[in-house]
């Protein structure tokens, strides 16, 4: 009767054992990741993130990331940078000069993230909600001694060779320009699809450019939901079987931090938040795609504080109108994303995500 007993505790011990290391198999997610998708928050520090969560009532796209890091942002020349270098380092994995687009610190153009990714094979794509010429989009596309070239950023995309899918505003630098060259009827005899707006999209499988406006789109919540619609419309053009990279700006929460507007920083962040929740929705269902989310630098030295000594409210304080050097969150999502967990240097970011697409 014992040794019965003591045989069938040793078969359902046995029978567990399979069951949970069956199921932890099952759960484990694959090495590689197929495709990626870097979201960049222009001037978003962890205190631009926690504005969002200090108003809203329900949880938030960044809550949903299973890991969280540290990034620090200090360029070549500067301990406070500015975007150019700030998305360059990110962008292509070296430090450089502010105001310098795409290159090093000695000026020596550097291939992007994006260009890797188009030279394996993938399909690569920028939706942003500024000029696509401006600081953080040029650094993935161009390369610039500085980013007021634009109307050179300009050209130099119109001639890019891999890219798929461009969404932002900026058609003057495209069109009104002193050069006189008309870049995008350039681009349309070259086999680009070009639109001023996301429904006029008739082939998926066209390269395609939509400018929404001459300069910069409208700030949020005016703008619509132009950035999550246009986020879900480059994942749709973009996901095939040899995986794709997307980088999604939300340009404009630096253009709020420098205008020290709390109200807007709100309407800019929930835009993105929103953005966040399409891209997570997909990566979820996908199980093939590493998400990243980090900021260029922090904008504004903004903090919350008790204003009367009461703990009775919460008020958004700003500390400069500029850029500060606080480091700024990153948050993974995806095969590998533990990768990204601690303090890391914004360089290091390209090579945590080449690592993880190997
Ligand atoms: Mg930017
Ligand atoms: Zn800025």
């Amino acid at each position: 009767m014992k040794t019965r007993r003591f045989l069938s505790f040793l078969l359902i011990t046995a029978t567990l054992f399979s069951a949970l290391s069956c199921s932890n198999n099952e759960k484990q997610a694959p090495k590689t990741a197929k495709n990626v998708i870097l979201l960049i928050g222009d001037g978003m520090g962890p205190a631009q993130v926690y504005s969002l969560i200090l108003t809203s009532s329900e949880k938030t796209a960044f809550e949903r990331f299973p890991y969280s890091g540290f990034s620090i942002t200090k360029s070549a020349s500067n301990e406070i940078t500015d975007s150019a270098a700030g998305g360059s380092a990110i962008a292509n994995g070296t430090k450089s000069n502010n105001g310098c687009v795409g290159m090093t610190a000695d000026s020596i153009p550097m291939p992007s993230m994006l260009d890797i990714f188009a030279e394996q094979g993938k399909k690569t794509g920028v939706v942003v909600t500024c000029a696509v010429t401006h600081a953080t989009p040029a650094d993935f596309l161009a390369h610039n001694i500085t980013r007021k070239n634009t109307e050179e950023i300009a050209l130099e995309i119109s001639k890019k060779e891999k890219l798929d899918v461009l969404f932002g505003g900026g058609k003057k630098y495209f069109t009104e320009r002193k050069d006189g060259l008309d870049l995008i009827g350039k681009m349309w005899e070259n086999g680009w699809n070009i639109y001023d707006s996301l429904p006029q999209i008739e082939n998926n499988n066209a390269r395609t450019m939509v400018l929404t406006c001459r300069k910069h789109p409208v700030k949020a919540p005016e703008r619509g939901d132009f950035l999550p619609q246009a986020t879900a419309k480059a994942i749709e053009m973009l996901d095939n079987e040899n995986g794709f990279f997307l980088l999604v700006e939300g340009s404009q929460i630096d253009f709020a931090c420098h205008d020290n507007d709390s109200a807007t920083l709100v309407e800019e962040m929930r835009d993105f938040n929103k953005t966040l929740n399409v891209v997570l929705d997909f990566a979820e269902k996908d199980q093939n795609t590493l998400v990243i989310v980090t900021a260029d630098h922090e904008t504004g030295g903004l903090t919350f504080i008790d204003p009367d000594g009461k703990y009775t409210r919460t008020d958004f304080k700003w500390s400069t109108g500029s850029h500060s050097a606080i480091f700024v969150p990153v948050f993974s999502y995806g095969p590998g994303a533990e990768r990204f967990s601690g303090i890391m240097d914004n360089t290091d970011i390209i090579k945590k995500i080449m690592d993880i697409t190997k």
